[in-house]
């Protein structure tokens, strides 16, 4: 590490949980940011700041007037003529660390795109605002042997969770989940910034921490930012009878 760069991360390296080895480990690691609204801004800011190697921003929309009362990295501008929001990120993000390699994918994360989009990472990270979506990216990160930080946002709650490679899949946590149309979503309920912003930093450390090699607990976090409110959940269960993730055994 160079004399700009200690000096970039000497807070960061003054930590004990990181360290200089820590912050060569950020420096070697790669990630995918499946989203770049809310959460996926909010991540995006700690870990490209924090030193982490490659960042692969994920997202297919663009950046509407309604977005900036928490979408961070974006601003008046990028609304007035609906710029991607990869693309308007990756640009502001450069500006924070040059030195990270970005990628803006303007594409959208479905089961035929999302293998190709977690290839070459260490990690992924669900900034997505649908079930569907964080389906896909548990079966795409199953597949891949990839650990993936789950996290959802409505209103003024908040949920995530650490899925480390081998652990029981999204549908094994929760159980099937409900219709596109029976799912409450932020149209309906609204949603705070600042529990947006929780989220994401709970979802970032735990990125930090599978990247360094001290991987999470298995764990469900839950929050009510306006309640000031947290709750841990120990994730001890094993797979559901059945499930397609339990490990096969011989007969
Ligand atoms: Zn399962």
């Amino acid at each position: 590490m160079n004399a700009p760069e200690r000096t970039r991360y000497e807070k960061q390296i003054a930590l004990s949980q990181i360290g200089p080895e820590g912050q060569a480990r950020l420096a070697a690691g790669a990630i995918a940011i499946i989203g770049c609204g809310a959460l996926g801004s909010a991540q995006a800011q700690i870990l490209v700041r924090a030193g982490v190697g490659s960042v692969r921003l994920v997202d297919r929309d663009v950046v509407e007037r309604s977005n900036l009362h928490r979408q961070m990295l974006f601003d008046e501008d990028d609304a007035r003529v609906a710029r991607p929001k990869v693309e308007a990120a990756a640009q502001k993000l450069a500006r924070a660390n040059s030195d990270c390699r970005l990628e803006a994918r303007h594409i959208e994360a479905n089961p035929r795109t999302l293998p190709e989009l977690i290839a070459g990472c260490d990690l992924v990270l669900d900034a997505t605002d649908n079930v569907r979506t964080r389906l896909n990216i548990d079966e795409a990160c199953r597949r891949a042997r990839l650990p993936w930080i789950y996290g959802g946002v409505l209103g003024t709650q908040g949920v995530m969770a650490p899925m480390p490679v081998g652990a029981p899949c999204l549908r094994c946590l929760f159980g099937e989940p409900p219709a596109p149309d029976e799912t409450p979503d932020i149209a309906q309920s609204g949603v705070l910034a600042s529990i947006v912003v929780a989220i994401a930093s709970l979802q970032a450390t735990a990125a930090l921490r599978f990247l360094v090699g001290n991987p999470p607990p298995r764990q469900l976090v839950t929050m009510d930012i306006w309640d000031m409110s947290l709750r841990r959940i120990s994730l001890t269960a094993g797979p559901r009878p059945g499930c397609d993730c339990a490990p096969q055994t011989a007969l």
